[in-house]
């Protein structure tokens, strides 16, 4: 098939910038501030800590140096176990090696495709008998919608174990009411050039907790000690998000309902073109953020028919996250379950769902779903 045939590439959540990023992004390359500090830095940390409604968010080079310092927050060590969702991306459970410690997997309940509450308590209790609790929980908001954070708190609390919210995916989503990143000890968002809103890399920790982000702050910028020669007390880290990328997140996260309101309108295109399909189910206690829109296929025949028939057509589309259990990287990690999430990667494909998608694209996408 020649291009004009198949059309210009679709592609799954490409980054959607308009003339109000690039004006703030000039504005603050013309101000000179060109250094991890300055005022938009400042600024669109004040608007991501007001949209999740936290007092505090350290703006930082990526979602995984906010895992990793989260994670710091937390307490963990070498040698410690960390209960982390299969069904993630691997970041999720990379954050938890890098402190020498040990993931230890929970699979999802099909109610939400997210870790199932019920399997996290069932785990802390068996681990509290054998006197082995995890150091932290993580809890990941999949695909742009919160995890059931009543039941998963609930059980961390009667253990004492802190949750740590990996809401990378899910900025603008809520869990009755409150919004993603604000569950738990610490959350940790992305702006990578897929999520929601992008800086063209990113990542910020929100928090309530003062102790939290000042300790975040510090070792995010090499741990320097407040002296005029470099004094160090701690090993520190080079995560400080640029001034200039902030300047792009301002604009973007102006934009954030825009872009959630244009995804929710793909999914419910889809939804509506597509009425043979089973898309993700959407659990009654909150909004997602309608991130990505993925189906459920009959079997993995089916799966592998529908990717061909899109990527055939020039579309990017992809399998369902293959369970951190299933990678050979992690094949030494303790799970508990896993034939959930094991099940949602032999079936499960995400369809584009970018926030700058045309009528005409969701067409083409739809039609390929069809032929598949
Ligand atoms: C994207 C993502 C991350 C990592 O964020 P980066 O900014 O790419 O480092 C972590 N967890 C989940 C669930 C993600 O989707």
């Amino acid at each position: 098939m020649t291009d004009t045939e198949t059309g210009a590439r679709i592609f799954l959540s490409p980054p959607d910038v308009t003339d109000l990023e690039r004006k703030l992004l000039l504005d603050a390359f013309d101000s000179n501030w060109v250094a991890p500090v300055g005022p938009d830095l400042d600024a669109f940390e004040e608007q991501v800590a007001h949209r999740v409604g936290v007092r505090h968010a350290v703006a930082l080079s990526s979602g995984t140096a906010a895992l990793h310092l989260a994670l710091i927050a937390a307490g963990v060590r070498r040698g410690d176990t960390v209960l982390v969702p299969s069904f993630t991306f691997a970041a999720t459970a990379n954050a938890v090696v890098y402190l020498g410690a040990r993931p230890v997997f929970v699979d999802s309940t099909p109610d939400s495709w997210n870790v199932d509450p019920a399997l996290v308590a069932e785990e802390l209790r068996a681990r509290a008998e054998r006197g082995n609790l995890p150091r932290a929980v993580i809890a990941v908001d999949m695909y742009g919608q919160c995890a059931d954070y009543d039941p998963l708190l609930e059980a961390c609390d009667r253990y004492g174990v802190p949750l740590i919210e990996d809401a990378a995916e899910a900025l603008g989503a809520t869990y009755r009411g409150r919004a993603a990143g604000s569950f738990g000890l610490a959350g940790v968002l992305s702006f990578n050039g897929n999520k929601i809103i992008t800086t063209g890399g990113g990542g910020m920790l929100v928090t309530d907790d003062s102790r939290i982000a000042k300790q975040a702050r510090h070792l995010s910028t090499q741990a320097r000690e407040p002296v005029a020669h470099y004094e160090h007390r701690a090993v520190g880290y080079n995560y400080r998000l640029s001034n200039l990328l902030a300047a792009v997140g301002r604009g973007q996260v102006q934009r954030l309902d825009q872009m959630i309101a244009a995804r929710k309108a793909t999914f419910a295109y889809y939804r509506d073109q597509l009425p043979g399909l089973t898309f993700m189910p959407v659990a009654g206690y909150g909004e997602p953020n309608w991130w990505l829109t993925c189906v459920l296929t009959e079997d993995e025949s089916s799966r592998d028919r529908m990717l061909a028939a899109l990527n055939g057509r020039n579309i990017e589309a992809r399998p369902a996250w293959k369970p951190m259990h299933l990678q050979p990287v992690f094949q030494d990690c303790v799970t508990r379950g896993g034939g959930v999430c094991a099940d949602l990667f032999r079936r499960g494909v995400c369809l584009p769902s970018g926030s700058a998608l045309t009528d005409h694209d969701r067409r083409r996408v739809v039609d390929a779903v069809r032929e598949g």
